[in-house]
């Protein structure tokens, strides 16, 4: 039985004081009421350690939105995974479709970033998702399994990973995949991963759907065999709304 996790990504938004509120509103209203769900946020590198503070003890996970491959050095603007350690990160997250959209993130270098946070010994939360383009091609299949693959290439281990479908087309716009339409490209995922892996670690792979989801269309979507949870973008800004999330997992 795979435990389902629910992470809020916070993009480029909140200044650190908007930030911290934001931390102690969901820290509230979730109280000690996480049980059958991992809950995460991720805040912008800014606010990684005032938010860190305020959920230190919970059981609420610091995530961060990216990181560098390199261990150190002259690359401006970029992160380690040391740094986001010392910040008390669980997670990182990898591969989202706005970093290979206007970063130019590849295949290859989300693959180097999971890579390296995982000799860290930080755990991933790796992103795939198909453009509306590829999806009305019919190429939804080959573009996600290809991602999955190269991302994953040359891990050995899958205990520190966890990824997410984000089908491009449902980000921020408020369309969302039908839970039958990411069912489908999750029970493909899981197929890949049983291909690569074999067949416990692609049972115990969790796998997230983001897109879109509201507190209206969550349970839904969690209920499918191969929903392991959700990774949140514009709801988890609303601590009400991504607490009612949080709860349709749980
Ligand atoms: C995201 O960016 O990871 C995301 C799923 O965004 P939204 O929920 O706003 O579609």
């Amino acid at each position: 039985m795979r435990k389902k996790i629910v992470v809020g990504n916070w993009k480029m938004n909140k200044t650190v004081a908007e930030a911290s509120e934001l931390a102690s509103a969901i820290l509230e209203q979730l109280g000690n009421g996480i049980v059958g769900c991992e809950v995460g946020i991720a805040p912008a590198f800014p606010s990684l350690t005032e938010v860190g503070k305020i959920i230190e003890w919970s059981d609420i996970r610091l995530v961060a939105q990216n990181c560098h491959y390199q261990e150190e050095g002259a690359y401006t603007g970029e992160v380690s995974v040391r740094m986001l350690e010392s910040l008390g990160c669980a997670y990182v997250i990898v591969g989202h479709s706005e970093r290979r959209q206007y970063f130019g993130e590849t295949n290859q270098t989300v693959n180097l970033r999971l890579r390296k946070a995982l000799s860290e010994g930080m755990q991933v939360i790796m992103c795939v998702g198909e453009t509306l383009e590829e999806r009305e091609s019919g190429i939804t299949e080959r573009i996600v399994t290809e991602q999955v693959r190269e991302g994953l290439k040359d891990v050995g281990d899958l205990g520190g990973v966890v990824l997410a479908y984000e089908p491009v087309w449902a980000i921020g716009t408020g369309k969302t995949a039908t839970p039958e339409e990411a069912q489908d490209v999750h029970a493909s995922i899981r197929a890949t991963i049983q291909d690569m892996y074999g067949d416990l670690p692609a049972q115990h792979l969790r796998i997230q759907y983001g897109g879109s989801v509201k507190p209206s269309n969550a349970a839904q979507l969690f209920s499918m065999p191969d929903i392991d949870g959700g990774l949140i973008g514009g709801a988890s800004l609303k601590a009400n709304d991504f607490v009612a999330i949080v709860k349709a997992a749980g």
